[in-house]
């Protein structure tokens, strides 16, 4: 197969392994700078130039959006998708899990466990917005996110109303959750290729962080899962349309609840945590299911 990466910094541990299993497997791999590549729109011919070159010949695509160019980079993955080349995950699938609201929405609608989320335009009733979210201590969070930033505990119902009107008078979107306090800072992130969990890991937070982010300081070992787990994480990535994701669930008293399905999972802390070879996965899963124009959405 030829193989287009599209990431920004192709040294990143995970862009290097995805290069290092794709050529241990015999294929052709080349690391693409989606915001270099230019989208040619015209009737019927949908191209992209990159580096005084029009791209052509590829069979797939991995796909490793960064959050804060999502808009642009979701457009060339949509742009291979309209030139008919297998992309694993889509456009739509990518732009959905960018958007915690929307997410947990799809989520919900397929009855997959969930905290209790509230989301509300209007800040100037946050004791309601408290109140519905099940009462402090709740979690607030920004709708667009990552990496841990953003995201606040509000321990008693006065700080929780204080940190909602904050956010309401810089007009931010932000959930408002049930915090499962039950979880002791730590989550669950599950890395689902195809409809299989392949590596699990607990991750811990920072002594005295409920925030377990690795970027946060947080650690990671691995772990095994739970069969509702197991099913949890595959339902979830079923819902968002994603092939490769991660998932990341807490343990609350009412069974796994999921918080948010990444679409660029990190694969360093994984890997390391757990000894699978997960990059090698993804290649398997594109040797397998790869076809033309077999994108789902369109796009849409
Ligand atoms: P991000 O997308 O920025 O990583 P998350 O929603 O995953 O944000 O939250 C970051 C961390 O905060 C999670 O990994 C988890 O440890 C903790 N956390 C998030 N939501 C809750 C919650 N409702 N209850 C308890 N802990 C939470
Ligand atoms: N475009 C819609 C969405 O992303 C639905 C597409 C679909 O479910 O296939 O929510």
């Amino acid at each position: 197969m030829k193989i287009a990466l599209l990431c920004r910094s192709p040294h990143l541990y995970s862009h290097q392994r995805i290069m290092e299993a794709a050529k241990a497997r015999g294929h052709e791999i080349d690391a693409i700078d989606h915001l270099r590549c230019t989208i040619d729109i015209a009737s019927h011919r949908p191209k992209i130039h990159y580096q005084g070159r029009v791209l052509s010949g590829y069979d797939a695509v991995i796909p490793r959006i960064g959050a804060s160019v999502t808009f642009f980079g979701t457009a060339v993955v949509r742009q291979f998708e309209m030139m008919r080349v297998y992309c694993v995950n889509e456009s739509v699938a990518i732009a959905r899990s960018r958007d915690k609201l929307r997410s947990l929405q799809l989520l919900s609608r397929k009855g997959i466990g969930l905290p209790i989320t509230v989301f509300a335009h209007k800040t100037s009733n946050a004791e309601d917005i408290v109140k519905l979210a099940g009462g402090a201590p709740v979690v607030i969070k920004l709708l667009e996110g990552t990496q841990g930033i953003g995201v606040v505990l509000g321990e008693t119902p006065k700080a929780a109303e204080s940190i909602i009107q904050a956010f309401g008078g810089v007009n931010t979107n932000i959930l408002v959750q049930e915090y499962i306090e039950e979880a002791n800072g730590e989550d669950i992130r599950c890395l689902v290729v195809g409809d299989k969990v392949v590596a699990s890991m607990m991750r811990r937070g920072r002594e005295g962080d409920f925030r377990s982010n690795l970027h946060r300081g947080g650690s990671a070992t691995a772990i095994k899962i739970t069969p509702q787990e197991r099913a949890t994480a595959i339902s979830a990535a079923k819902a968002m349309g994603l092939n490769v994701c991660g998932v990341d669930m807490l343990r609350s008293n009412h069974g796994p609840v999921v918080m948010e399905v990444n679409s660029s999972p990190g694969l360093e802390g994984v890997e390391q945590a757990t000894g699978v070879d997960v990059a090698g996965k993804i290649i398997q899963f594109v040797e397998k299911n790869w076809e033309p124009g077999k994108t789902r959405t369109k796009g849409k």
